[in-house]
């Protein structure tokens, strides 16, 4: 199997964080999440080693704060990575963090150590939104710490959520022309998921805060996924992972295993709409055509797509066709 695009990644908790992001639940759980050490490093790409061919695999170290973090501790961490990169064993070392806690010293450090992907948690791009969330940082310093890493020469990541307080579907867009602009390498972007043990739990259970439903989140997500892959910048995470945080702590908001199949499928359904009113204004029968990869987001999650277009009056089959481009639906009329 190829090494490409994965990821080793552990998990760094942020204890002592001087900051209370409205989402964030780091100070509940810190004692209870296991802080990975030297020999934590070592065993997961030892075990990566062995399971697979990591040739092009990255070490990541995620979490939001790597920057931020004690400097012995953060040393620790990349100093057990060395062996594996300098035998060309790992390609790279990827991590996340704060907009505010990048400057050239931090960063000159993690290209003496290999680190080749930052990853800035910029979460919005409206001032208003981070200083209601907490987050103790401005869109400048997004912008301002985007640049330094471009020009240090390390793969910008940036992140983005919808859904906070504050925030609108038009700001979230608005977000992400503006974090476009600032041409990063890849984009995440996270629905904002209300766990236990956080501000925002605290809101919601108080009725000031309305988690955003399912599928407005996706209606969202899926217009920030094609803005982003039309600028040619790719998605490489949409919604939370399963497990961890979110499996301990859920308590409410739009988080769906496979959420970013349900955003492709929304972005389907909609050309699949503005093909069959082109062929078949008055509703019928027809045959949707698409690229082989994305026939079951054609059909949607349980068929859910072919539901919707049968309640406007049109029954359909899907076929796939490797003529088709991601996203391209060719409706024909059937008898
Ligand atoms: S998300 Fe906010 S509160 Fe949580 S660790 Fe990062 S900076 Fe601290």
């Amino acid at each position: 199997m190829s090494g490409k695009h994965i990821n080793i990644a552990l998990f760094i908790p942020h204890e002592g964080c001087p900051h209370q992001c409205s989402f964030c639940n780091q100070r509940s759980i810190s004692g209870a999440v296991k802080k990975p050490h030297s020999e934590d490093v070592k065993a997961a790409v030892e075990t990566a080693l062995r399971a697979r061919d990591c040739a092009g695999a990255q070490l990541a170290f995620f979490g939001g704060s790597f920057t931020a973090i004690r400097r012995e501790y953060m040393l620790e961490l990349l100093d057990a990575a060395q062996p594996y990169l300098k035998k060309g064993q790992i390609a790279g070392i990827r991590v996340s963090t704060r907009p505010d806690a990048v400057d050239p010293p931090v960063l000159a450090l993690l290209k003496q150590y290999g680190v080749t992907a930052i990853e800035l948690g910029a979460q919005s791009m409206d001032d208003r939104v981070l200083f209601q969330n907490g987050r103790g940082h401005t869109a400048q310093d997004v912008e301002d710490a985007s640049r330094l890493i471009q020009e240090m020469g390390f793969e910008l990541g940036l992140q983005m959520m919808t859904g906070l307080p504050g925030d609108t579907p038009e700001g979230a867009m608005a977000s992400a022309r503006r974090l476009l602009s600032l041409r990063p390498d890849t984009m995440r972007i996270y629905p904002t998921i209300v766990l236990e043990g956080t501000p925002l739990a605290r809101l919601y259970r108080a009725g000031n805060y309305i988690p955003q439903p399912l599928e407005e989140a996706v209606q969202l997500c899926a217009a920030l996924l094609l803005l982003c892959e039309e600028a040619g910048v790719p998605v490489i995470r949409l919604g939370l992972h399963a497990g961890g945080e979110v499996q301990e702590g859920y308590l409410a908001g739009p988080w769906h295993p496979a959420f970013r199949e349900l955003c492709e499928g929304e972005l389907y359904y909609q050309n699949a709409c503005s093909a069959l009113q082109r062929i078949l204004p008055q509703g019928g029968k027809a045959v949707l055509r698409v690229a082989p990869r994305f026939v079951s987001q054609m059909a949607g999650q349980r068929r859910r797509n072919l539901e919707r277009l049968k309640e406007q009056g049109f029954a359909c089959r899907v076929k796939a066709d490797a003529s088709c481009q991601k996203y391209e639906v060719k409706a024909e009329r059937q008898r």
